[in-house]
């Protein structure tokens, strides 16, 4: 289970390995991009924890939901409207839900796979952050309950599968089959996430 304070901690845990490695995310984003998701995305977590450190808090989906808003409007690019709906939809599904059980966190990571898609135009195997987010959908699926490790090694591991294949969906897409070999710098950030997440739940 997910009490309030353990979604606060899971958003301050995020923007901390965010900002931990901006230059690695920008360093990614050079290599099949325009070098800005390192600055994106530590700009909008940055926001998203300033803005919930002023508040009190007694709904996770509150949370949810603030640091969603927050990461549509302040990380820009691609990746912020899509951030923004993942976090979305995990509030959602976080209404009326506190403690969050780990049957409602993985309705929430189901429905986020979904809005992550239809606001790409996405699938699995095109290289984008769709691609840990539906691996770790399908891992908690598989699961009864959270098991930090496991959910580290899994993001981690579905982050490095996105380095060997080809893009066919946002910036990357123009360096066609140059985009081979570099990780996808959204789906880093996402494993940042999912690391802070088995953080929170040891
Ligand atoms: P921009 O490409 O506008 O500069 P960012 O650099 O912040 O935005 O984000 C790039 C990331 O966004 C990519 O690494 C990828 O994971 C994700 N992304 C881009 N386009 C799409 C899309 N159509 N569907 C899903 N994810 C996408
Ligand atoms: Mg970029
Ligand atoms: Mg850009």
């Amino acid at each position: 289970e997910l009490d309030v304070q353990d979604i606060v901690a899971w958003i301050e845990k995020s923007n901390e390995n965010i900002q931990a490695n901006k230059e690695y995310l920008t360093t990614l984003d050079q290599e099949i991009g325009d070098g800005d998701h390192g600055i994106n995305m530590a700009r909008g977590f940055q926001e998203a924890a300033a803005k919930i450190a002023e508040q009190t808090y007694t709904s996770s989906a509150d949370v949810l939901k603030d640091t969603a808003m927050t990461l549509m409007s302040k990380v820009g690019g691609a990746s912020g409207p899509l951030f923004g709906t993942a976090f979305l939809k995990l509030s959602t599904a976080a209404n009326g839900m506190d403690p969050i059980s780990y049957e409602t966190f993985t309705n929430g990571l189901e429905e986020a796979v979904n809005g992550l898609k239809q606001r790409g135009k996405a699938t699995e195997g095109e290289k984008t952050l769709v691609d840990v987010w539906s691996q770790m959908m399908n891992y908690f699926k598989h699961e009864t309950d959270f098991h930090a490790e496991t959910i580290a090694e899994k993001a981690k591991k579905a982050m490095e599968d996105t380095k060997d294949m080809m893009a066919t969906k946002g910036r990357a897409a123009y360096f066609k089959e140059r985009s081979v070999g570099s990780i996808d710098p959204g789906s880093a950030s996402s494993f940042y996430i999912f690391q802070a997440l088995a953080d929170i739940v040891e």
